[in-house]
């Protein structure tokens, strides 16, 4: 009987896989066979590997042993299973986009999978819409621009999203996946009916609120150590046919929240489908979020005021309609919601735009020569005044340093499922905000004190906040982290991933 001639060279690529993760388990020097099956799909490349040693914050570098490629989910299966058979198992970690900031989708001296692959291969699950049960089946390496798109097509759309879109479907669930609609939808997790999950043992298992609870509750903001997410079964609803999208300026931070929590107290759709607000600092030239907002005359009038105040606070909202309604009817609408508001009056503006146009309004630009020292935190609502002392006013305008976006928006407390892993602060009104830091190559620290000075503060004034997408380094930071959470997130890690294989990059069960 003919050989195949593949034989040979299969035999060698095993080989080399073979010794490389050698080193793996290099004190113990034990190797970790793989499947023939994944030979020509692991890579060890420098290309493959200096990849998946960076992320959006290149910030932090870990390079794993290798990297693989999957064309499939029993691909990703068998890597998983490899390593849990193997004496000494290396951990594998989930690049869905590579949009964590600081290493989250790491795996020091493990395997990395690119879920790019995945997505790039024709077979497999994509999305696949069911416009009768309003749903839409998504391959957790899926892109959310893809979801739009492909919902869209149906005249439907998840309702809760993030504000790029760029991210993969399996990567913002693992955090929470937060936006404008989430004061009124809850976060990404909480839209979520079905999972399909690899658990750290290599069992595909399907999981939902009915069906294997424990897991899916565990997976949905469960920073991937867990499962690895290959299908999300995600809710819909009918797009809207149109979107008027307005922001008013502030100069009071009183006024600022009170009409924002109006809002999301109200939590009614008649007055808005999306809340965000922000901050405009006075740190030179108006950044492109205004300009690409505002008209070219209202510039200088908005700079004057950001030099008189210092800050001003934008609210940003949006209302969708579903049917063709007249501009000027919509007009009449936005006046009767800003009717009451405490804004600076004449600062105000709104346009219509598709439901499309306004879910991209974030584009996809990549800068390798920039990091991304960001920090995102939740902060309880009984303390923001004291919050934006010490901190917007004290420590961000006073150092004068802040480059990119500063976000800063309520939700509600209810609309998310205590069940899920995510952590948010005790109170029924939480605020998020977002230092969104651009900075070259080699100033990136600045950025961090300013990080670690924000922080210092609220644990010296006694302010709760929670951090979101986390950056914490030692299992103490994580159990403080997590609270009461911490029993049952520890118990559920030594169910579904007793050998800790999975996520190594969150540093939460192999701290540095
Ligand atoms: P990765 O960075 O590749 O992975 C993140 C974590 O999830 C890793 O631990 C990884 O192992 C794990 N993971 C990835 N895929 C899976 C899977 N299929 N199964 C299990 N675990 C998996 N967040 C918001 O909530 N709202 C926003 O508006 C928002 N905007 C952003 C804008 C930009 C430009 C960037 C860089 C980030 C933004 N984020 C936002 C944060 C973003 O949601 C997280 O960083 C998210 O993890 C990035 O998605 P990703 O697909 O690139 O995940």
């Amino acid at each position: 009987m003919a050989k195949s001639p593949s034989t040979p060279i299969h035999l060698i690529v095993m080989l080399l896989v073979t010794c490389f993760l050698c080193t793996v388990g290099k004190s113990n020097a034990l190797t970790c066979p793989l499947p023939p099956e994944l030979a020509t799909k692991l890579h060890v490349d420098p290309v493959a590997v200096d990849s998946a040693s960076t992320d959006y914050g290149n910030i932090v570098h870990s390079k794993p042993a290798a990297v693989l490629y999957p064309s499939s989910v029993e691909d990703i299966q068998s890597l998983v299973r490899s390593s849990y058979n193997c004496p000494i198992p290396f951990g594998i970690s989930v690049r869905g986009n590579g949009h964590s900031v600081n290493g989250q989708d790491m795996a020091r001296d493990g395997v990395v999978v690119d879920m790019k692959s995945l997505r790039e291969n024709k077979h497999g699950i994509k999305i696949r819409v069911s416009k009768n049960h309003l749903f839409a089946d998504v391959g957790g390496e899926q892109l959310w621009i893809d979801v739009l798109h492909t919902t869209a097509a149906q005249g439907l759309s998840p309702v809760s999203w993030t504000d790029f879109l760029y991210l993969s479907v399996g990567g913002t669930l693992s955090n929470a996946g937060i936006s404008g609609q989430t004061f009124l939808h809850g976060p990404q997790i909480s839209n979520v009916y079905e999972l399909d999950v690899i658990t750290g043992n290599g069992e595909l298992l399907t999981c939902s609120k009915r069906n294997n609870s424990d897991l899916f509750d565990s997976v949905l903001g469960g920073l991937g150590q867990f499962g690895i997410i290959t299908r999300a079964r995600i809710a819909l609803r009918s797009a809207p046919a149109k979107v008027r999208w307005s922001r008013a300026f502030y100069s009071n931070f009183s006024d600022f929240i009170i009409d924002q929590e109006r809002i999301v107290r109200g939590g009614q759709r008649d007055v808005a489908n999306y809340l965000e607000g922000s901050l405009v600092l006075d740190n030179g030239t108006p950044t492109e979020w205004i300009t690409s907002f505002f008209p070219p005359t209202q510039l200088p009038q908005i700079m004057s005021l950001v030099k008189k105040y210092g800050i001003i606070y934008c609210l940003e909202l949006t209302k969708y309609y579903f049917v063709d309604d007249t501009e000027s009817e919509i007009d009449q609408d936005l006046q009767q919601v800003f009717k009451d508001f405490a804004h600076i009056p004449g600062f105000i503006d709104a346009k219509f735009v598709s439901h499309q146009e306004f879910l991209t309004r974030v584009p996809n630009v990549e800068n390798e020569s920039q990091t991304h020292p960001w920090q995102n935190l939740f902060i309880p609502k009984s303390r923001i005044s004291d919050f934006n002392l010490g901190v917007l006013r004290e420590i961000v305008l006073k150092r004068n340093i802040t480059t990119g976006p500063v976000l800063f928006y309520p939700m509600n407390r209810h609309k998310w499922d205590a069940k899920s892993s995510a952590v948010i602060p005790d109170e029924d009104i939480f605020y998020t905000t977002s230092f969104l830091h651009a900075s070259g190559i080699d100033n990136w620290q600045v950025y961090d004190d300013q990080n670690k000075a924000v922080i210092r503060f609220c644990e010296e004034a006694g302010i709760k906040i929670v951090k979101y997408l986390a950056d914490y380094t030692t299992m103490e930071e994580w159990i403080e982290h997590f609270g009461s959470k911490w029993t049952t997130f520890r118990e559920r890690k030594a169910q579904y991933d007793p050998k800790n294989i999975l996520s190594p990059g969150q540093k939460i069960f192999n701290s540095i």
